[in-house]
C-alpha cells in the first residue's frame, strides 16, 4: 500500500538530503479500527528498505512493515506521481501550458487547437503517435483529477465547472495546485485514480469511458531487504 509522506521539499532537495533515510513511519494504516472508536492501538510500523524510482535518478522510497499483519507500506513523497515516472509539477506545468496555449489561440482566432496540434508543438522530438501517447494521459489524469476534487469540495474549489489548471491556480494562489489539491483530499487519496490518487487507475478508465494505457513506464516496488 501506498501513502503520501506530505513534505513541501522539491525532488531536489528530497535527493541531496536522502529524506527517505530520515522520514517518519506513519501510523499503520492496517491496524486502525476500522470503526474508528476502537481502543485498538496502531502497531508501530517498523523500517522494511527501499526501493528506487526510474526517474529522479537515485530517488528512494522507504518502505515500512506493519508487525501485526505482515503487510508493507511504501511513503511517496507528495511530489511524485504514483506507480508512474515522473513529478506531480512537470505534469501540472505541461497541462498549464496547454491551457495557455488554447487560450491565446481561442483570443487570435476564435477556435482552439486539436490534441494532435498541441502534441506536436509540445513534443516535435518523438513525432505525431509518440506525442498524443505522452500528453493525453497528462491531460487526462489532471482534467480527471480535478473533477474528482471539485466533486468532493466544491467549496474549496473555483466556482466554474470549466477551471482548468490555470483558474486553480489563481484561486489557489500557488504554482503547485496539484499539490494543494492531494492535501487537501488527502483522506480520499485511496479513492482517487492514480497517479495522483493513490487507487487503482481502472477507476479513472471506467469514469472517463475508454481504455486508460499505463505506458508511461511503470515503477513497482522491489522486495525489501
Ligand atoms: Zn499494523
Amino acid at each position: 500500500m501506498q501513502l503520501l509522506f506530505p513534505t513541501d521539499c522539491t525532488s531536489a532537495e528530497y535527493l541531496k538530503g536522502k529524506l527517505w533515510l530520515t522520514v517518519e513511519p506513519p501510523a499503520c494504516p492496517f491496524c486502525k479500527a476500522p470503526s474508528g472508536d476502537c481502543q485498538q492501538e496502531p502497531c508501530g510500523l517498523v523500517r522494511h528498505g527501499f526501493y528506487d524510482r526510474v526517474e529522479p535518478e537515485g530517488t528512494r522510497i522507504r518502505r515500512f512493515r506493519c508487525p501485526s499483519t505482515g503487510r508493507t507500506v511504501s511513503l511517496l513523497p507528495a511530489f511524485l506521481l504514483s506507480h508512474r515516472r515522473g513529478r506531480v509539477k512537470s505534469v501540472e506545468d505541461t497541462v498549464a501550458k496547454v491551457e495557455g496555449r488554447q487560450r491565446e489561440q481561442r483570443e487570435r482566432t476564435g477556435k482552439r487547437l486539436a490534441q494532435f496540434q498541441l502534441a506536436e508543438w509540445l513534443r516535435p522530438d518523438i513525432g505525431l503517435a509518440g506525442g498524443l501517447r505522452w500528453l493525453r494521459p497528462r491531460l487526462q489524469v489532471v482534467q480527471f483529477f480535478l473533477l474528482c476534487v471539485r466533486s468532493l469540495y466544491p467549496q474549496q474549489c473555483p466556482p466554474s465547472p470549466e477551471a482548468g489548471v490555470c483558474e486553480f491556480r489563481v484561486f489557489f494562489g500557488t504554482g503547485r495546485v496539484l499539490a494543494e489539491l492531494r492535501r487537501l483530499a488527502e483522506c480520499e487519496l485511496h479513492r482517487l485514480p492514480r497517479p495522483l490518487g493513490l487507487g487503482p487507475f481502472e477507476q479513472c478508465a471506467a469514469a472517463l469511458g475508454e481504455p486508460f494505457k499505463h505506458n508511461s513506464g511503470l515503477d513497482p516496488p522491489a522486495r525489501g531487504p
